[in-house]
């Protein structure tokens, strides 16, 4: 069920990378779009490095299968996801 489960971390994060781009920003065109941690550190959110616009908060997953690098790659690839989701 979980093909990434044989993975080295590396590995994993080489293919979220070339999964999930974001888009560049509604507001000011940017590209440099990052991820981080949100309010707490169960929450992630994307934002604009360029004019500081960020898209939804996300949750990430603190208990349960996988380890803390998977959690987060998964939460990174969902706040880029609400990114992209976003209306400019
Ligand atoms: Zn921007």
């Amino acid at each position: 069920m979980n093909d990434n489960k044989d993975k080295k971390p590396s590995e994993v994060v080489a293919e979220v990378n070339r999964v999930v781009i974001p888009k560049s920003c509604p507001f000011c065109g940017g590209t440099s779009v990052f991820t981080s941690e949100g309010s707490t550190f169960r929450w992630w959110v994307a934002r604009c490095n360029e004019c500081g616009a960020q898209a939804g908060e996300v949750r990430r997953q603190t208990l349960g299968d996988g380890t803390n690098e998977e959690w987060d790659e998964a939460a990174r690839i969902e706040a880029i996801e609400a990114w992209n989701e976003r209306k400019g």
